[in-house]
């Protein structure tokens, strides 16, 4: 079986394990350098098809702040939202869009070349950045695809699987266990420092916009070694996308069409989201989806 030694272990290259990559190779001594392992092409992600868009608070956004970004969370998260991450992800999101934007991310810009922001549901501003039009989430992959490959000391496995994590008797982790479907290979790398970072599960639904590698072994992988996993219920759907047949293949119609003024209607033409909430058709996604579903069934 193959060895190896690194400082540190990224598993998943989607928008989270590049963004910890780039985070970790600038701001951390790294002299055994950095490993990505990623079990499809460096790019394939839930993250190269994410549409709409991306919220943040800007300065520059008169109308918005970070109280009222706060408040339209709690308010969409039906009582479940946990405050003090919603204030930690509202207050970092300005930094976070500005290294974005240093690591070669283009987010799209009106005629005076100032920043467009558009609506989603359960927004009461304007505070969704995109990029390409509706291609966010791929304008944000390929640009720190882009940035990483150009980061000599920084290794990429690509098709290879985290298979399981290493730990001593202490119940430290020591490294992690690596399958390669090319090389039909296993590799054992040492490394004091793993970051799991494998996206969702929308796999395990028949009806899915996710792609392929959504399946949740890298959540199964960390919760072997002993990993606490926590609101697993929580699973990001949007209630409207496009059946492209029968076998359950479709893409997702975004959010952003609903925020730009588009109407949900019945087989006969007919409106109905004034039956099931006063913000209609930007009421937050999971009445949106009951309303559908209700509708439906009549
Ligand atoms: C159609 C669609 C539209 C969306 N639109 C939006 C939107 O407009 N705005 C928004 O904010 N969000 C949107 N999302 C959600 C958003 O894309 C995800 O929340 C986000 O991309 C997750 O990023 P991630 O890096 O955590 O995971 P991912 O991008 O899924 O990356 C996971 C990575 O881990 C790798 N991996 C998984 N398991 C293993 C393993 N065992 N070993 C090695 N590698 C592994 C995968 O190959 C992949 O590289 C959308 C999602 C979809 C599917």
């Amino acid at each position: 079986m193959k060895h190896s030694k690194y400082s540190a272990v990224v598993v998943g290259s989607g928008i989270a394990g590049l963004y910890a990559a780039i985070k970790l190779q600038r701001e951390v001594n790294l002299p055994q350098g950095l490993l990505i392992v990623t079990k499809s092409k460096l790019i394939e992600s839930n993250s190269k098809y994410a549409q709409g868009g991306m919220v943040c608070v800007m300065p520059e956004n008169k109308l918005d702040s970070t109280t009222l970004h706060i408040e339209d969370t709690i308010k969409a998260g039906a009582g479940l939202t946990d405050r003090k991450a919603a204030e930690y992800i509202s207050q970092k999101s300005a930094q976070v869009v500005k290294e974005l934007q240093n690591f070669g991310v283009d987010f799209d810009r009106d005629e005076n070349n100032k920043l467009k922001f558009t609506k989603e549901a359960a927004h009461s501003v304007n505070r969704i950045l995109h990029a390409g039009g509706d291609a966010t989430g791929f304008c944000i992959e390929n640009a720190l695809v882009k940035y990483i490959l150009t980061q000599k000391e920084v290794k990429i496995y690509e098709q290879t699987l985290a298979v399981e994590l290493l730990k001593d008797k202490n119940n430290i982790n020591r490294g992690i266990i690596t399958y390669n479907y090319d090389e039909n290979e296993y590799e054992i790398i040492e490394t004091p420092a793993v970051i799991i970072a494998t996206g969702g599960i929308g796999q395990i639904y028949r009806y899915t916009t996710n792609p392929d590698i959504t399946t949740g072994d890298g959540i199964a992988l960390a919760y072997r070694a002993g990993a606490k996993v926590r609101d697993m219920e929580f699973v990001q759907f949007h209630p409207t996308a496009f059946s492209l047949g029968e076998n359950g293949t479709m893409f997702l119609i975004s959010e952003a069409v609903r925020g730009e003024g588009a109407k949900l209607t019945d087989k006969f033409g007919h409106t109905f989201m004034e039956k099931y909430d006063e913000r209609l058709e930007l009421a937050p996604r999971d009445i949106v989806t009951r309303a559908i579903y209700n509708e439906l069934k009549l």
